[in-house]
């Protein structure tokens, strides 16, 4: 098994654009990894567009280098600057507009060693936006944010696809559990998922590989939440940790205790990343053809079809812009980058932008809210022997409980937890205990392992009302006119947070576990990373932009296959469902173009 394989940037004069592809794939993320993975399986021939490099993913994340052994402690090299939380808020956009530093980062640079990740994510001076306050994280390199993700790979239920039949809000979804079950199963089993069955119809549970075991305080909160009807499960990695035989590009996980200390990643690939888990395989089939620094800034239509002809990209490095021409056109470039390419592709046949008559392109914008958690100590484990909690990847996720058989007077929906107890490498929360000296590193390390975490991520409803649109004036640094924001919470949401830090605070007060922190309040808008809902699906052309195989009700051979297209977006995080329902699609469409429907 060769681990560090990985084929060669492609050279981009090596790539034929006079020729017409089967498809053309815009984006090398979840979405478009999956494309590229199921079409190319078909055999159908594919030319994947990524608009950023093709990175030696080990050596930029180095997993296993010891704090010690890097120049600065993994920090960025002086002259980068991070957003800070109060900057997203008072900064006039674009954000780093008129900054003095060489670059700057979004905040997520400042969750782990900044330096390992600072070449996957985009750098703000480059990639500006504007409008409302939005923290956008964005990765652009192949495999965009899966190279960083933090893998909980969760199934949504048809308590997600059927919300408005459940409470009255939005649109139900044009599909049922039923629909995507199978596709589920077929991720699962080709990317490898750790977890442990629960049977619960709110959180269906995967195929599973061997689970991450609990921690004692986690095992603690487990026993107690199940004496109040609710349940913490061990972390649904997207983590193969078994292994798996048919991947040579990705090793199981050996628990190494690196999970925590990046930003994200993992060097030898037991976290699914699209590069390792996708893409080299479909290299391997010989239909895949892949052109790296190639940025789509509009898809090109046939005037007389109407169809979709191709996609004009511009060469990221030399500037110049070509035309990549394709039978069918899917576009996975990530839910706001998918709905601002579609906003750029104006032409007479398509005024506002193609795929957008129904004028929802763009809006229904949802995500995740973040900001409501709790910190707690186990008072039993001060002084504790030392245990590798950090060896896994992951620590544990409490499901939504509210407005499932009950209805909340305050809100709708729901919103579930992901948490962690026990020790790692840094003891964070320890080190902030007061004291010095000898009797303050007897603090420390007596505390490390006695702290326990609940994080919430709660649903934010999909409103017509919260989208983007293009600036009229700021482009980014190749021109291409940037996202404006119009985003905001509402009081669903509001109300919702204060139950949030609520509910974490009375399981960890039923459990035994003493209170030191609550929060209530909400992170900036976008701070999840979890964009949804800019093209959603649906049954009718006029409130919809895909049908439920994520195909434009406007142009046939245009799919949209990312996270624009969910309808909501539940509270689960969404990457599993990506994929699942990128899976779905492109068989269906692999099947049309075989019938010549395409
Ligand atoms: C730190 C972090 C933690 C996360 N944790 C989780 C988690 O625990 N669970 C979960 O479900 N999700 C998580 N996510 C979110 C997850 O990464 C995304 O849901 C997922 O990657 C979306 O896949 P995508 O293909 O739509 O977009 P991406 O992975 O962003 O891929 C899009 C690709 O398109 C390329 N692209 C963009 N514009 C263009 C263009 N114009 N032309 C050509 N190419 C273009 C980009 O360079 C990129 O490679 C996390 C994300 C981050 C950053
Ligand atoms: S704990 Fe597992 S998934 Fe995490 S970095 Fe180590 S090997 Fe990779």
């Amino acid at each position: 098994m060769n681990l560090f394989f990985s084929p060669d940037n492609p050279n981009a004069a090596d790539v034929d654009l006079k020729r017409v592809y089967d498809a053309v794939v815009v984006g090398s993320g979840a979405a478009g990894g999956m494309a590229a993975h199921v079409l190319t399986s078909h055999g159908m021939k594919v030319l994947l567009l990524e608009a950023g490099k093709k990175l030696n993913i080990n050596k930029e994340l180095k997993s296993m280098e010891w704090p010690y052994d890097h120049p600065r402690r993994g920090d960025l090299p002086p002259g980068s600057h991070v957003l800070t939380p109060a900057e997203y808020a008072f900064r006039d956009r674009p954000y780093a507009k008129g900054m003095a530093y060489n670059h700057v980062y979004s905040y997520i640079e400042d969750w782990g060693k900044g330096d390992y990740s600072k070449n996957i994510v985009v750098d703000e001076k480059d990639h500006p936006y504007t409008g409302t306050n939005y923290a956008w994280a964005r990765a652009r390199c192949l495999g965009g944010k899966t190279n960083i993700w933090g893998r909980l790979g969760l199934r949504l239920s048809d308590y997600d696809f059927k919300a408005k039949s459940h409470d009255g809000y939005g649109e139900d979804w044009p599909i049922s559990y039923s629909d995507l079950a199978p596709y589920y199963d077929k991720v699962d089993l080709y990317l490898g998922i750790s977890g442990h069955k629960e049977n619960l119809d709110y959180l269906p549970d995967s195929i599973f590989q061997r689970s991450i075991r609990l921690s004692k305080s986690e095992m603690m909160l487990r026993e107690s939440l199940a004496k109040m009807g609710r349940v913490l499960t061990p972390y649904r990695a997207g983590v193969t940790t078994d292994g798996l035989k048919h991947n040579k590009y990705r090793s199981r996980c050996f628990g190494r205790g690196a999970c925590e200390r990046r930003t994200g990643g993992c060097d030898i690939h037991a976290a699914f990343d699209s590069p390792t888990g996708l893409i080299f395989p479909a290299l391997e089939t010989g239909n895949l053809t892949m052109r790296t620094n190639a940025t789509a800034y509009e898809v090109t239509v046939d005037s007389v079809s109407g169809r979709a002809h191709g996609v004009s990209f511009v060469d990221t490095e030399s500037g110049k812009t070509y035309e990549a021409r394709g039978k069918a056109i899917i576009l996975a470039a990530s839910t706001l980058e998918s709905a601002r390419l579609m906003l750029l592709s104006k032409s007479k046949t398509y005024p506002n932008g193609i795929g957008n008559s129904s004028g929802h392109v763009g809006h229904n914008l949802c995500d995740h809210t973040m900001g409501p958690r709790v910190m707690g100590l186990v008072k039993d484990l001060v002084g504790a022997p030392r245990t590798l909690d950090d060896g896994r990847p992951g620590g544990f996720y409490v499901p939504r409980f509210r407005n499932l058989k009950d209805r909340n007077p305050n809100f709708i929906r729901a919103y579930g937890y992901e948490g962690f107890g026990g020790c790692t490498m840094l003891p964070e929360e320890a080190i902030s205990i007061p004291g010095f000296g000898a009797g303050y590193k007897k603090a420390v390390r007596e505390h490390a392992g006695a702290f326990i975490s609940l994080s919430s991520f709660g649903e934010v409803l999909a409103r017509y009302e919260n989208y983007i649109d293009i600036d009229p004036e700021v482009k980014d640094r190749w021109g291409i006119p940037a996202v404006r924001f119009h985003y905001k919470y509402g009081d669903n949401e509001k109300k919702m947070a204060a139950d949030m830090g609520d509910a974490a605070k009375e399981m960890f007060e039923e459990a035994g576990i003493e209170v030191l922190h609550v929060s209530r309040s909400l992170r900036t808008e976008g701070w999840s990373i979890h964009e949804l809902g800019t093209a959603r699906m649906g049954n009718d052309p006029k409130t919809s932009v895909l049908n439920q195989f994520q195909q434009s009700h406007d142009v046939k051979n245009l799919f949209v296959v990312d996270g624009s297209s969910h309808v909501s977006a539940s509270c689960q995080n969404p990457t599993w469902t990506i994929m699942a329902l990128a899976w779905r699609s492109c068989d269906n469409l692999a099947d049309q173009f075989r019938k010549g429907e395409l």
